[in-house]
């Protein structure tokens, strides 16, 4: 020890280094739906299929028909901090485009799960690259058939990492937040046809033809999705550029906030300040303790807002509080004043 009952300051070993590291990105099966997920849509899919076995817990599949890979990308995009999307810190300040750039989220969760990666360039010819990834170490790196596009399926998480195996919850709250994660994303990307499977079975698949009522009818069902109202605003003033999507009528409500879905500027982000915002454009009008559907779009300028104060977290922030927050509100409110959904809170004379 350090001397006087002091315990030593030591240097960790790469191992436990790296897989503290890859706690902080991959918590839950959820999260690594949320990075796949998000490497399929920067890759410019068109259609993307999420498969997963047990809430997640023994096996996650994501499928896409995006740019792909070659066999030298393969190789790179497992190792530590390999990305595609930026180059330096300049690409950074200038804002970045893609969902991904931290280059960490494969090799992370190969750290902690077998990987099995397989993918081919898109119009590219021949056979495809197979990967497989045990607890960190590439263990197999083959030419085989594949489409083109990207298959990355993760089993066994956690498996060598015992204690967080034991925090993962039930089979059904981990499929929750397996089913939370792949609704957000089928909601933002309504061009993009994108559907999940739990044990085999189909829970939800969008057309992906760009149709926001459409994709609502094919997550929420056809009750949700008949009781929605458009929200669209541009206001002249003020800090946000536009507001737009769907909101459901009062009484269509659930339980949980979970259907509260906003996104900035084409991101999710759990962010209380919106979800206030709705709410209160309701102005009573919701029963107590009931929560509407809300699939909302704010979209402000770039350098006025930070959604990437951490990895995981999707909170927000803003450098015009308020300002955001009357917009919002107001353009919820004015879509549901249309529809006399509610009482005006203008004072009347
Ligand atoms: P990041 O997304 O932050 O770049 P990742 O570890 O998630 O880091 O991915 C590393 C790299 O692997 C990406 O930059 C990309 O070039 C490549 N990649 C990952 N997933 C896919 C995919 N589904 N299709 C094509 N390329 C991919
Ligand atoms: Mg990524």
């Amino acid at each position: 020890d350090g001397g006087e009952g002091r315990p030593a300051i030591r240097a960790l070993d790469d191992r436990t280094v790296r897989q503290i590291a890859a706690g902080e990105v991959v918590e839950r099966p959820a999260s690594v739906v949320k990075e796949l997920v998000e490497n399929s849509l920067d890759a410019d899919a068109n259609r993307i299929s999420i498969a997963v076995d047990a809430g997640g817990t023994e096996g996650v599949r994501v499928r896409d028909d995006g740019v792909g890979m070659d066999r030298d990308d393969v190789k790179m995009a497992v190792e530590e901090h390999t990305t595609s999307k930026i180059s330096d810190v300049s690409d950074l300040e200038a804002g970045v485009g893609t969902l991904g750039f931290r280059g960490e989220a494969l090799h992370t969760i190969g750290a902690v799960s077998r990987l099995t990666l397989r993918s081919k360039p898109r119009g590219g010819d021949g056979a495809g690259t197979e990967l497989r990834v045990e607890g960190g170490e590439v263990t197999d790196l083959r030419p085989a058939g594949c489409p083109a596009g990207t298959v990355v399926e993760v089993e066994d998480l956690f498996y060598n990492t015992p204690a967080r195996r034991k925090f993962l919850k039930t089979t059904a709250t981990e499929f929750d937040h397996v089913n939370t994660v792949a609704t957000q994303y089928a909601l933002a990307n309504p061009d993009v046809a994108l559907s999940l499977e739990h044990d085999d079975r189909e829970v939800f698949a969008t057309e992906g033809r760009g149709s926001l009522e459409s994709t609502v009818l094919s997550v929420y069902g056809r009750e949700v999705a008949e009781s929605m109202v458009r929200v669209d605003a541009e206001p002249d003033a003020g800090p946000v550029e536009s507001v737009t999507g769907l909101v459901s009528h009062p009484e269509t409500t659930r339980s949980g906030r979970d259907y509260l879905s906003t996104f900035v500027n084409g991101r999710y982000v759990t962010d209380r300040l919106l979800r206030e915002a709705v709410l209160d454009a309701y102005g009573g009008q919701l029963a107590s303790d009931r929560y509407p559907f809300a699939v909302l779009f704010v979209d402000v300028p770039r350098e006025t807002v930070d959604v990437n104060v951490h990895p995981r977290k999707m909170e927000v922030r803003w450098d015009h509080e308020s300002g955001v927050k009357s917009a919002v509100e107001s353009a919820v409110e004015s879509a549901l004043l249309a529809e006399g959904l509610v009482r005006s809170s203008a004072p009347r004379g």
